[in-house]
């Protein structure tokens, strides 16, 4: 799921300096483009999961009428809270921050089993819209921890994911987010290992901690197919198709957004200047001197209006014309959870 922002959008030479003028002005100091090509990924965008979490928001609005409180942002996108927030959401960091008696959801990312032994201590009524892909991590976790294993968690620090997936496992969770993490890694029995990741990393990044744990722990067991949903799969794999196409990138998400940061890196590595974006207010017109073609992808938390949103916003500095690319059609949805399901 959606994760910290231990990036910060992509900061090209010295362009950065007339941001500040720029965001309130588009055209000032720049050479406006006559006309670009504008290329949007496919698919890009709202995954089953963070669907599924915005729409037990809204239901539990309507039935309950608000307020209904949510244990973090429900999914990672300034956007989507904000909106929710105007409908009634209160979103707090902590279960002793809800009232008693009241709503309470536990975000997409999941939680530990200390908050959700905290809430049930507390007999708040629970909707939990920890998205299904995360729920079987919990439980991969669980199974190795009974099978006697040590469990290797490959995930970013601080995120709340990688919190819930750790507290749902009894024992020690050794947390290891690169090869140089893996190399330093102390466990008890060598013969007695499993791993489980993290569903919104890199494909490539995980390929290479796999690979590392592997060479380590020879007997060591991990998932079938690797832990990175779906979604966060093929976003990436468009992300690659867009990068072959465009000179500039603009990746719609919010910065605390695990899978769009892992876009914008992919954007970056294809050595396509890519810049991750909340919207078109974070646009800065420099950036498309001398640009002829642009792509557009949007994380897995970041809603469809925000894309069109910047379409108008480029539309403004240029005239464009826009094309989206092949690529795979998402048949995905998950159920609503049963308590919503039959109110
Ligand atoms: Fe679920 Fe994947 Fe979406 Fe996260 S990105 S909510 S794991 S479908």
């Amino acid at each position: 799921m959606d994760g910290l922002g231990e990036a910060a959008n992509g900061d090209h030479g010295d362009r950065g300096a007339k941001r500040e003028v720029d965001r309130h002005n588009p055209t000032q100091g720049a050479e406006r483009p006559a006309r670009m090509k504008v290329f949007l990924a496919q698919p890009r965008g709202f995954c089953a999961g963070v669907e599924r979490a915005i729409a037990i928001v809204e239901r539990a609005l309507e039935i309950y009428g608000p307020p209904v409180y949510v244990r973090h942002e429900i999914v990672h996108n300034a956007h989507v809270v904000k909106s929710l927030r105007a409908k009634g959401a209160r979103f707090v960091d902590e279960i002793d921050e809800i009232p008693a008696g009241a709503i309470t959801v536990f975000s997409a990312h999941g939680v530990s089993k200390r908050v959700a032994d905290e809430a049930a201590a507390r007999q708040l009524p629970v909707i939990d819209a920890t998205c299904p892909l995360v729920a079987k991590v919990h439980k991969e976790a669980r199974k190795y921890e009974r099978a006697g294993n040590e469990v290797v968690l490959i995930g970013h620090h601080g995120h709340p994911e990688v919190e819930g997936t750790r507290g749902r496992v009894d024992g020690h969770v050794h947390l290891v987010s690169s090869v140089a993490d893996v190399e330093a890694l102390r466990v008890k029995d060598p013969e007695k290992v499993s791993y489980v990741t993290q569903t919104t990393l890199s494909v490539d990044d995980t390929r290479d901690v796999i690979e590392a744990l592997t060479r380590r722990f020879p007997n060591i067991i991990g998932p079938s197919v690797r832990d990175i949903c779906y979604a966060t799969q093929n976003r990436q794999h468009a992300i690659r198709q867009l990068a072959e196409r465009v000179e500039l990138i603009l990746v719609i998400g919010s910065r605390n957004s695990s899978n769009s940061n892992r876009l914008r890196e992919i954007g970056e590595e294809a050595r396509v200047p890519t810049y991750l974006i909340d919207g078109p207010e974070s646009i800065v017109s420099e950036w498309f001197e001398g640009i002829g073609a642009v792509g557009i992808t949007a994380g897995a938390s970041a809603p469809e209006i925000l894309v069109r949103d910047v379409l108008d916003h480029l539309s403004r500095l240029a005239a464009i014309d826009i094309e989206q690319l092949d690529g795979v059609e998402e048949q995905v949805h998950f159920k609503m959870p049963r308590e919503l399901a039959s109110a």
